[in-house]
């Protein structure tokens, strides 16, 4: 494969690399380490930048990834790989309900008016071509996340039966030697098993359904299968950025490592290049297309921009994933958008790193309460939402930390995190201070130090309304979303059980994020725009590093590669016809 290549001897090869450019921008009268020329720089090996390249590619530029990391994928090779597209070939196909009218009456319905609707309807009209075009140019294929709701299913063009896809499975064998460089899972795949992000739900129930059962040994027959096969099995983030950066090395695209942007190189106003840590200049014929990332991993930026207390311990982003891009577009005049947000989820700070909660949110028998031991949202309700809640109740009495009470039948029945049931939590989790177990609900609030009184009568009125089936204080279980890490076998709702059991557990939740949503402002053609809404010519952004066409909310799983490869594939396809 052509991706062996060292990143010298890519420079060496590439066209036109002959002189040093005057540069009359950020670099002005810098002295480059040396020049390179390609159509298209792209900044960013993750979701948004690598759809971008292999756009780019296949349009018939010449296209280069630099890449910060020693390894390529960022946070989307660490992800989930949900992928919210409407309308997408694969969803239709498997017979899912969907038109473009209900998409974008959904879409609408769910972001407001803080994105402009333009910005909207590009994404929806390009998201079904972009997914078609990464099939036919890349080993990926998909699977519909069937069942996995839009997480505002009672909004007008909502659908309780989801939109979202994952890649399926893709044999590592085929990135050989580069397999080595992409970037590790968040948490990696039991070693025997092949599991998609779909599996999760019903993994979860693998002790108390007999679906759960059945998935859990269809994860090792997968397996099986794959070795027999002699393949390397990826699934889920490993799978989408391992299939991208395959297509980009068929397509012939370098994706060079160790190479990060330092600054935007401009020639009479327009984004014309970057230069890269060793001083080199990237210069780009066509244009600048930013996929960095966010900033969660940048203290100084997260202080500056949002809500106390934040740090960057509790995201589980990209390490580095620090705003580069945001910063050089900011210098470059670029407006930014939603710097204050993010694609918050409640997060368990455990040692080592924080854990990003979802079914051990929303499955029946645990309760979320506040610094007074009192319930404050409906714990299924979407990740981003709880979090936002979190903060704007943080300001009137004591809710970050909040806690995660759930008592011992929760726990003989769920997986947490990769802790089978009834299995112990390591001695560490304790000793950090982020788990603490009592024999009962009053003991459990002095060790978190929470009013024992208003602990147990928040248990108790909880344990009534799970007996009644209905959460007459914040309607768990009403929304479709709400059901789907729930236990069918729990009645009458599936997502409500009392706490009764001792020993009783609480788990320490903190504002954790999958990365931030906040960027430099673009438009419906993913090109940065200025504060007085003029393009800054030859830029464009896409990904975390542009504000999110989600605005403040997440319309299904998926809502953030989604988007990300939609407006990386628009952004290509605007450099390509615009000259
Ligand atoms: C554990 C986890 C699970 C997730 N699950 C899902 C999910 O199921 N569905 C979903 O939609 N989203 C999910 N996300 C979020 C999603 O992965 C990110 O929002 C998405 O990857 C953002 O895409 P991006 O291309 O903007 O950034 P990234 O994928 O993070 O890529 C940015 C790249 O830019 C590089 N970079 C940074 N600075 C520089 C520089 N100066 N020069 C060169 N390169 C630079 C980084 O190293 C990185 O490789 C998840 C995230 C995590 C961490």
């Amino acid at each position: 494969m052509s991706v062996k290549r060292t990143r010298r001897e890519v420079l060496r090869g590439a066209a036109g690399a002959t002189a040093l450019i005057a540069t009359g921008g950020l670099n002005a009268g810098r002295a480059h380490a040396g020049v390179a020329e390609y159509d298209v720089v792209v900044v960013g090996s993750g979701a948004a930048g690598m759809t971008a390249a292999l756009r780019a590619a296949k349009l018939g530029l010449s296209a280069v990834v630099v890449e910060k990391a020693a390894t390529f994928g960022g946070s989307a090779a660490r992800s989930g790989a949900g992928i919210w597209i409407p309308n997408n070939q694969v969803i239709l196909r498997a017979g899912v309900p969907d038109t473009p009218a209900k998409a974008a009456q959904y879409l609408a319905a769910v972001v407001g008016s803080e994105v402009p609707a333009a910005r909207q309807q590009a994404f929806l009209a390009a998201g079904p071509a972009m997914i078609s075009f990464v099939m036919a140019s890349s080993p990926l294929r998909f699977r519909w996340m069937e069942g996995y709701s839009d997480y505002y299913p009672e909004l007008p063009g909502g659908l309780p039966g989801g939109r979202s896809i994952e890649p399926d499975l893709l044999d590592g064998r085929v990135l050989g030697a580069e397999l080595a460089r992409l970037n590790p899972a968040y948490i990696p795949v039991p070693e025997g098993t092949v599991v998609f992000s779909a599996d999760y739900r019903w993994l979860n129930l693998a002790l108390v359904n007999a679906r759960g059962t059945a998935v859990a040994a269809e994860v090792v027959a997968r397996w099986v299968a794959a070795k027999a096969r002699g393949e390397i099995p990826l699934t889920m983030g490993q799978a989408l950025a391992g299939g991208l950066r395959a297509g980009l090395a068929a397509a012939g695209v370098p994706v060079l490592l160790n190479t990060p942007l330092a600054g935007l190189h401009f020639e009479n106003g327009r984004a014309a290049g970057v230069v890269v840590g060793d001083g080199t200049l990237m210069r780009a014929r066509r244009g600048v297309i930013v996929g960095s990332g966010g900033f969660e991993h940048n203290l100084a930026m997260r202080t500056e921009y949002q809500r106390q207390p934040i740090g960057t311990d509790w995201t589980v982003g990209a390490d580095s994933n620090t705003g580069d891009g945001i910063r050089a577009g900011r210098t470059a005049g670029a407006a930014l958008d939603l710097m204050d947000d993010a694609w918050w989820g409640p997060a368990i700070p455990l040692p080592g790193e924080p854990y990003f909660c979802l079914a051990e949110r929303t499955l029946p028998g645990c309760i979320l309460v506040n610094g007074q031991g009192v319930r404050y949202v409906n714990e299924a309700a979407p990740y981003s939402d709880v979090v936002h809640v979190m903060y704007d109740r943080n300001s009137t009495g004591p809710h970050i930390p909040s806690w995660l009470i759930v008592d011992q039948n929760y726990r003989n029945r769920y997986l947490f995190k990769d802790i089978a049931p009834t299995l112990p939590f390591p001695d560490s989790w304790y000793d950090s201070g982020a788990v603490h177990k009592a024999w009962s609900i009053g003991e459990l609030a002095s060790r978190i130090g929470v009013p024992s009184s208003a602990l147990r009568q928040t248990v108790t009125r909880f344990n009534g309304f799970a007996l009644a089936g209905r959460d007459a204080d914040f309607h768990r279980g009403d929304s479709a979303y709400d059901r789907y890490y729930a236990d069918p076998g729990v009645r009458p709702n599936p997502c409500l059980a009392p706490l009764w059991l001792p020993p009783f557990y609480a788990f320490k939740i903190v504002p954790g994020d999958l990365g931030t949503k906040g960027g430099m402002r673009t438009d419906a053609r993913a090109r940065v725009l200025r504060a007085d809404g003029t393009v800054i010519p030859g830029l464009y952004a896409a990904g975390n590093a542009s504000g999110a066409v989600m605005g403040r909310s997440y319309a299904g799983a998926g809502s953030t590669l989604g988007p990300a490869m939609a407006f990386g594939y628009i952004a290509a396809g605007d450099l390509a016809a615009a000259m």
